[in-house]
């Protein structure tokens, strides 16, 4: 349930409501919104003296939350979130569209350098790369690891771009955090719970993919999972769902977006690269997924596509980038937004 508080309550106010929830064995989520001040409230409410709390000075209402989601859910917290980015901060979820490219893999610092100046001059906000790569086949490159996490930390100190880099395990957390601005969790562990919830324990926004075969519900209740852990910077990633269709790698269902909207105010973006498998669908579907509302994209950018030690067919040269990006721009601006 949600306890919205007056317009104009004040600290203590709110405080004696939340000592109210605690006492009922409930946890409390506060939150301040732009015109006042909500409670929401988690756990077995079979218990609570709804009346009592009515009757608390300066509460307005309570409200269920319908959706099994809570604190990810609309319902809750009704203006979108903003997810502030590695060095400049970047807003992610307003007007400005966030644009993040990069390999798939690092492979070395040379590859990742070059690429990382050509994103940052494309006019992208982030940095991708994979150090830890969760590959099929185990005798497939698997990633550099730690060495591929410092070439990061160095991209990001040369260019300022948020650097953005998947954590696999429960035990890289920590390690990965320490060079990573956004901690990517992958399709393959949407609903590895106890990495939700160590993510969850960090500072770091979390960029969350969306699983091959999970429902929009799924996707948004594993991002309850990390808010529930502590962290609410959270970013969604449609990212293509697994079909019977053969024609791509992963069918991209770009109604998840408005859908997602509707649901959450966390915000969304788009991977047209995983979401495809193909670099010929790349351009059309970032075009697409801008017009249907995502806050951003994230998109796989290599210097030398055919020799890629991963996704080289999905992967886009700095050359292509840099063209798609003038064109993304005015779609952007077709929609009232920027890049
Ligand atoms: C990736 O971003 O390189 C990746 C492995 O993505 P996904 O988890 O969406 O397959
Ligand atoms: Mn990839």
């Amino acid at each position: 349930m949600i306890i919205v508080m007056k317009p104009n309550a004040g600290k203590d106010h709110v405080q004696h409501v939340v000592d109210l929830v605690r006492e009922y064995g409930l946890k409390e989520h506060v939150i301040y919104g732009t015109d006042r001040t909500v409670i929401a409230c988690l756990g077995d409410k079979r218990m609570v003296d709804k009346g009592a709390i009515e009757n608390a000075p300066m509460v307005e209402k309570i409200v269920p939350i319908l959706a099994p989601y809570k604190m990810a859910s609309l319902e809750v917290k009704k203006d979108k979130s903003l997810i502030a980015l590695g060095p400049s901060g970047f807003a992610l979820g307003g007007k400005k569209i966030g644009v993040i490219a990069g390999p798939c893999s690092v492979e070395n610092r040379k590859q990742l350098i070059e690429t990382a100046k050509a994103v940052r001059d494309a006019g992208c906000i982030g940095l991708r790369g994979g150090a830890f790569k969760p590959r099929s086949s185990p005798y497939s490159f698997q990633g550099l690891g730690k060495e591929g996490l410092d070439i990061l930390a160095e991209a990001r100190d040369i260019t300022g771009l948020a650097v953005v880099t998947e954590v696999v395990g429960v035990e890289q957390v920590s390690l990965v955090a320490q060079s990573a601005d956004i901690l990517q969790i992958g399709a393959r562990n949407m609903q590895h719970f106890p990495l939700l919830e160590a993510v969850g324990k960090t500072s770091k926004p979390v960029l969350l993919k969306r699983g091959m075969s999970a429902t929009l519900e799924e996707l948004l209740l594993a991002a309850e999972y990390i808010i529930n852990a502590g962290n609410k910077n959270i970013i969604l990633c449609e990212r293509g769902i697994r079909t019977f269709e053969d024609y791509v790698r992963n069918t991209l269902p770009l109604a998840a977006v408005p859908e997602l909207h509707e649901n959450t105010h966390l915000p969304v973006i788009v991977d047209p690269s995983h979401g495809t498998g193909h670099a010929h669908l790349v351009p059309p579907m970032c075009l697409a997924a801008v017009a249907a509302g995502a806050d951003g994209l994230i998109i796989e950018s290599h210097p030398d596509p055919e020799h890629a030690a991963s996704d080289g067919a999905q992967s886009i040269t700095p050359a292509a980038l840099k063209d798609l990006m003038k064109r993304i721009r005015r779609v952007a601006e077709a929609i009232d937004k920027t890049v």
